[in-house]
């Protein structure tokens, strides 16, 4: 991992000019502030921290709180070449949030709004630095559900979720989160506010949601949404099932989704992730656990639950009932905090790779995995999303290194396994997105696209003002 030059970007005068934007109390350049946000959850920057050493240390922190404050600062910014890095709520995994040239950190967290519930078009519309769980409660009251809920829904916010082209955990009946938005506001690099109109659909040339979303704060800031709401399930439908192995599991979901069956959440397990994770949760199941939740209409969610067992016991599905699902619902978010645990003992190395594959090269891309990572690593995997195409994976890795080689273990993964994944058919990321993690074999992965992002960038940023280094900035060695 390079280390960047520490290049000083704060004087006087643009402390004082963001004050007269923001008044005193919503500017930092405290040492602690800026100590905490250095990094995100990038498991390396926990990696570094762990041996005491805090790299790419923001030298403002600042709040705003309307999308005509984003445009002032950026406005300043852009004048004044001051590099600026959105920033949700720090919980990405790919240090796509790690100020890696100082400069100031945009904390969208006080724009937190929730403007407005609308029943007649079902959709929402709110500010990008709520956390996921707090919209999801408003939304619950109202009756409804935004239906995107991660893993990490507590601690991450809607502005996060667009930029990183998110996945929650009932992606395979409500979609990805950009399946669920309808228009955005975003703030370009000079401070031109954009606003795309808000229509169900459109056929008016290439659609401009989509050049921000994924863009990982690299080409705009996103300061206001619509998005699709639903009417909260009214009746569940519960089974854990068992297969002999993961192929068979595979199967049978590639048959429930081509039968147009979606179910609310699935989640298949290899064998490793059933003797771990499950287990652990008090799932006293072997093989390959296959939990299947169904949810919507009384009647329609017993249908469809009941269709999908049949196809399950075609392919030697063992029905264990209703309760490894329930618990594994009850315990759908907690599961995932596993991080900090793990990497508070020394030389032990934790991550998740999350990848996607068609169904015709998912098993391929799941031994290529497996085959790719040193001897020291374990992991355990399991199918977390299905689409009528093929679906997504996710490893959990641990491993422990000796004699302080822990960052090398980690880098030497990292890099067979994307490695891999580029000969067998995977795209890099599902759901978590580049970052500083994946940037190098995404530009190589997709050369031309990778040339026209960057004369993107380019266009919308010639001064590289938002969150430079990353995205389309020079490849850097990641690893
Ligand atoms: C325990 C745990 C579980 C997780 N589970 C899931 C999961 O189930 N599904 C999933 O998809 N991810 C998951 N993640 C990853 C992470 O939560 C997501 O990537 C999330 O979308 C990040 O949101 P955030 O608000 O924390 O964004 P941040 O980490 O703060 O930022 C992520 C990127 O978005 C940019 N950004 C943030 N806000 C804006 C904005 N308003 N405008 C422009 N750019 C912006 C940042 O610059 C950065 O590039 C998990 C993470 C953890 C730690």
């Amino acid at each position: 991992m390079t280390t960047p030059t520490a290049r000083r970007h704060v004087n006087v005068e643009l402390l004082n000019r963001l004050r007269d934007v923001l008044g005193g109390t919503r500017v930092s350049h405290g040492t602690l502030d800026g100590i905490s946000y250095s990094r995100d959850l990038w498991p390396r920057g926990t990696l570094d921290v762990r041996r005491g050493r805090i790299e790419n240390r923001p030298e403002l922190i600042a709040w705003p709180e309307t999308t005509e404050e984003v445009s002032r600062i950026l406005r300043i910014c852009n004048e004044m070449r001051v590099p600026v890095v959105p920033f949700g709520a720090g919980s990405g995994m790919c240090g796509a949030a790690v100020p890696r040239r100082g400069g100031i950190i945009l904390d969208l967290k006080r724009m937190k709004q929730v403007e407005r519930i609308s029943d007649q078009s079902n959709l929402v519309v709110c500010q990008p630095g709520i956390l996921g769980a707090h919209l999801e409660r408003e939304l619950n009251r109202h009756g409804y559900t935004l239906g995107h809920l991660p893993g990490s829904l507590g601690t991450s916010t809607v502005g996060g979720y667009l930029a990183t082209r998110s996945a929650g955990l009932a992606a395979t009946y409500y979609g990805k989160i950009e399946d669920m938005v309808i228009s955005l506001q975003v703030v370009l690099p000079d401070g031109t506010v954009v606003t795309t109109r808000t229509a169900p659909r459109r056929a008016t040339g290439p659609d401009f949601n989509h050049l921000f979303l994924g863009s990982e704060g690299a080409l705009g800031v996103i300061t206001r949404t619509h998005l699709r709401i639903h009417l909260l399930p009214e009746a569940y439908f519960f089974r854990g099932l068992a297969f002999k192995n993961l192929a068979a599991g595979l199967e049978s979901l590639r048959l429930i989704l081509r039968c147009g069956m979606r179910p609310l959440f699935v989640r298949l397990c290899d064998e490793d992730d059933t003797a771990t994770t499950m287990n652990e949760l008090g799932i006293a199941v072997r093989g390959c656990l296959l939990v299947l939740i169904f949810g919507g209409g009384a009647g329609m969610v017993e249908l469809s639950g009941r269709k999908a067992v049949e196809i399950c016991r075609g392919l030697d599905g063992r029905d264990h009932g209703e309760e490894p699902a329930r618990v594994w619902y009850e315990h759908r978010y907690a599961e995932h905090y596993r991080q900090s645990e793990i990497l508070a003992e020394p030389e032990t190395i934790f991550d998740t790779i999350e990848v996607a594959a068609t169904w015709r090269d998912i098993e391929g891309v799941y031994r290529a995995v497996r085959g790719a990572v040193p001897k020291e690593i374990r992991l355990a995997a399991h199918v977390p999303h299905a689409y009528p195409e093929g679906c997504s994976l996710e490893f959990t890795m641990t491993g422990r290194a000796k004699a302080k080689k822990d960052l090398e273990l980690y880098d030497r993964a990292w890099s067979l396994v994307l490695d891999a994944l580029g000969k067998n058919g995977g795209v890099l990321s599902h759901h978590h997105g580049i970052g500083l993690q994946k940037d190098k074999w995404r530009a190589r992965q997709q050369p031309v696209a990778e040339t026209l992002l960057r004369a993107l960038k380019r266009q919308l940023d010639p001064y590289d003002i938002l969150n430079p280094g990353k995205f389309d900035g020079e490849p850097e060695d990641a690893c």
